[in-house]
């Protein structure tokens, strides 16, 4: 006897109702029948369960079925329907809100289609399914709030594979980069965006795998062209089998901060007035310096210069031309001494420079320079209808032991300098460190 197999004979309306029955109830689906001409609408046991209604127990008729519906949602459920009876659409589908026994609403996708014609066409029967999808409503918003918690974050997000193709950019990496999630979508994160890596970037992937984990600043070019530099975060993701199959990547924008970083340390450095190196940060060079002649062996020397008579051109021309001197000294400064030269600003009127690999003789002949240079220079005032003039005196201190001390020599300079006052100032003097005896130029 030959098996029977499903299909080969047709099922009695019973069987078949019984099976689909069988079917929907297995699937956690319910059903409805609308017979139109007759305006009979049945729905099956388990769109009432799912509503939280005994069986038979809710009141669903084609009269009153709009009632259960969230009013947001029946004008498209109707329109729907409507569409699918006139032939526009090939059936009818909608997502909508149904309110449960208890009062709260459930999302249910109600799935349905005419069945059965009149000879003229008109359609006699339509059947479908409702389905609670209320948990995936439910899972998609949540995805759809965390989705857009990533987008209000102001940091870059950026997902790419381990081939570096992007595949996923938030509105943040739009913002700090300047592509749409459209244009980078499939591109090479770090040739796109020029990535200059701190370190070799086989160093970076041993840690980034090694550890799950690497952080660093990268700089970028944006889609704009301008350089920017990121604090970056970077996390590997795992397959079942411990492979890594992406990398997140979160960056800070960074530029304005280190911009600014860079202003304060500047600020720090700096005098206001000049430009020039202030005392602090002219002693740390200066060290520095003395630290790398004692290494090698060279020889320096320090310039303590101080304007000559600075209170009397204050209280002839006033506190702002005074200033108008001292930026003109620190221009004469920069243009008469060498780059490696250092020069600092040390007090009101008071300067100091420190020459590497200056032996006393020349730094005698920078002095020189430096004092005829102030006393040949010009400053006009009132729109050049007077012409302001001074001059400076300068003290110099040349170490000639190998006991270099900074402070020292700066004292040195300054004795230097005072004999140079004394001796009616406009002159350079040199203190001889090793029998302290005055010089004169
Ligand atoms: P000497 O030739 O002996 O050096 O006489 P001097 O008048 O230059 O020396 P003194 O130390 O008596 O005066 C220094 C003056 O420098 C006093 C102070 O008001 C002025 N001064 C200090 N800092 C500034 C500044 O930033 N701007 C101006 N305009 N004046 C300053
Ligand atoms: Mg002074
Ligand atoms: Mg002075």
């Amino acid at each position: 006897m030959k098996n029977k197999k499903m299909g080969e004979e047709p099922l009695s309306l019973q069987e078949s109702e019984a099976r689909l029955k069988r079917v929907l109830e297995g699937s956690e689906q319910g059903f409805w029948d609308w017979e139109l001409p007759s305006r009979q609408f049945i729905v099956s046991d388990r769109f009432e369960t799912m509503l939280g209604y005994e069986p038979g127990e809710g009141d669903f008729s084609i009269d009153n079925w709009a009632t259960h519906v969230h009013p947001d949602d029946l004008a498209k459920a109707i329109e729907s329907i409507n569409l699918h009876l006139a032939g526009k659409i090939p059936c009818h589908q909608v997502e909508l809100r149904i309110r449960t026994k208890s009062g709260e609403w459930k999302y249910v996708l109600t799935h349905g289609k005419v069945v059965r014609w009149a000879e003229d066409g008109t359609p006699l029967m339509m059947s479908g399914t409702h389905t609670d999808i209320t948990e995936r409503k439910k899972a998609e918003k949540q995805v759809f709030e965390q989705a857009e918690l990533l987008d209000l974050a102001h940091d870059a997000i950026i997902v790419r594979d381990i081939n570096h193709t992007i595949t996923f950019w938030n509105r943040g990496a739009e913002r700090t980069y300047g592509w749409s999630q459209e244009e980078v979508r499939d591109q090479d994160l770090h040739q796109l965006l020029e990535t200059k890596f701190p370190q070799p970037q086989a160093e970076i992937e041993e840690i980034l795998f090694r550890t799950g984990q690497w952080e660093g600043e990268l700089e970028h070019v944006t889609q704009n062209g301008s350089r920017i530099v990121v604090a970056s975060r970077w996390a590997v993701k795992r397959d079942e089998n411990n492979r890594p199959i992406a990398i997140m990547e979160i960056s800070r924008d960074m530029t304005e901060r280190k911009a600014l970083l860079t202003k304060l340390e500047l600020q720090a450095r700096q005098d206001y007035l000049t430009g020039l190196n202030n005392r602090g940060y002219f002693m740390e060079l200066a060290e520095r310096e003395i630290k790398k002649a004692s290494r090698y062996g060279h020889n320096f020397s320090i310039l303590m210069i101080d304007i000559d008579n600075f209170k009397m051109i204050n209280d002839t021309y006033g506190h702002k031309s005074g200033d108008q001197v001292l930026i003109t000294l620190a221009d004469i400064f920069q243009k008469t001494l060498r780059v490696a030269d250092i020069e600092g600003r040390i007090g009101g009127e008071e300067f100091a420079v420190f020459l590497p690999e200056t032996d006393q003789e020349s730094a005698a002949v920078v002095a020189e320079r430096l004092r005829s240079s102030v006393e040949t220079a010009e400053i006009p005032l009132h729109n050049g209808e007077v012409v302001m003039r001074f001059t400076i005196s300068i003290g110099i201190s040349t170490p000639t032991s190998a006991d270099y001390n900074l402070y020292v020599l700066l004292s040195q300079a300054d004795e230097a300098l005072y004999c140079a006052k004394h001796a009616g100032r406009n002159k350079v003097c040199i203190v001889e460190s090793s029998n302290m005896v005055d010089s004169m130029i």
